[in-house]
């Protein structure tokens, strides 16, 4: 599993980077992305929210001159729903969220946000638009209270306390020595893994976007913290279109949709009932291991 946490991080850090900035991603992502974006973006940013249907179309990518990463991937995802990617490492599932993010541009085939080209969309919009939970959270060497703030800057103290709430992660802190003034750099207060990431599903919440992409954790944390993240999870999950790099079966066979990747292909897509009734690799799968799919 730890391999392939690793682009999701880079990912992550650059969402983070963004997170960090003042004056808010748009500013950020000016500098970051060189070249300007087109001057006919449709400013969705200043829209409403979006709904959130994805839609890949016959989508081909490669990073270089190999092969190609993904290769002729096509699937339609409804507003809200949750969607498992699963398959090897190296399959490109994180290519998947990383072309939605539009940190790389398709070279064949079209991606579709609420029905709309995302190549006529800002990048700061969609990502205006879209969480990240990682099971390496991302935190910031600075108190409990500014690192969930960084998911909407010009919140409230009060409106931080309701999504730590929300998160299952108020209790934990407010049974910290400083609270919500807790500072988090390496000579602070430490806390657990599981912790780390309810601050960043508060964060989450707090920022409320219509998109989102997690990481299931798959390292050991303790069962009742476990049990605290999946409800803090499922809460964050309602109503949001989510990317699931899954992990858990569970979250597999709850799936609406799960989009078996090998080799940058989807060689099987559906749900858990129509994929065993299929028994095909991912009926396979499900027989062989009970416990992680992903390795
Ligand atoms: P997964 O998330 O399923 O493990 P990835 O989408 O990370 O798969 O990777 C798919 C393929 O693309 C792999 O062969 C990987 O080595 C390659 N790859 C991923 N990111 C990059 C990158 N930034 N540059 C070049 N190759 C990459």
């Amino acid at each position: 599993a730890r391999q392939f946490t690793r682009p999701l991080n880079d990912l992550a850090n650059q969402f983070n980077v963004i997170l960090s900035a003042v004056s808010g991603a748009e500013r950020v992502f000016d500098v970051m992305d060189e070249e300007k974006e087109d001057k006919n973006d449709v400013e969705i940013k200043n829209r409403k929210r979006l709904k959130g249907k994805v839609e890949f179309q016959s989508v081909y990518f490669s990073y270089g001159q190999d092969d190609n990463t993904l290769n002729n991937v096509s699937f339609i995802v409804n507003p809200g729903d949750t969607v498992a990617l699963v398959g090897p490492t190296g399959a490109g599932k994180t290519t998947v969220v990383s072309l939605l993010s539009k940190f790389y541009e398709v070279e064949k085939g079209k991606i579709m946000l609420d029905d709309q080209d995302i190549n006529k969309m800002s990048r700061s919009g969609i990502r205006s638009q879209m969480g990240i939970v990682l099971q390496d959270s991302f935190l910031f060497d600075t108190t409990i209270k500014e690192n969930i703030r960084y998911g909407r800057l010009d919140a409230t103290d009060h409106q931080i306390i309701t999504a730590a709430k929300s998160a299952n992660a108020h209790t934990f802190i407010s049974q910290l020595p400083d609270g919500y003034d807790t500072i988090l750099d390496s000579n602070g207060y430490e806390i657990s893994q599981g912790q780390r990431q309810l601050i960043s599903i508060a964060r989450a919440m707090l920022a409320d976007p219509s998109l989102l992409i997690l990481d299931e954790a798959t390292s050991s944390i303790d069962t009742i913290t476990e049990i605290k993240i999946n409800e803090a999870l499922t809460k964050l999950m309602k109503g949001r279109t989510s990317f699931v790099i899954a992990h858990r079966l569970n979250t597999i066979q709850h799936a609406d949709l799960i989009l078996v990747l090998q080799e940058g292909e989807v060689i099987e897509q559906g749900t858990h009932k129509e994929l065993i009734k299929r028994n095909g690799f991912y009926a396979q799968l499900n027989a062989s291991q009970n416990r992680a799919i992903n390795e």
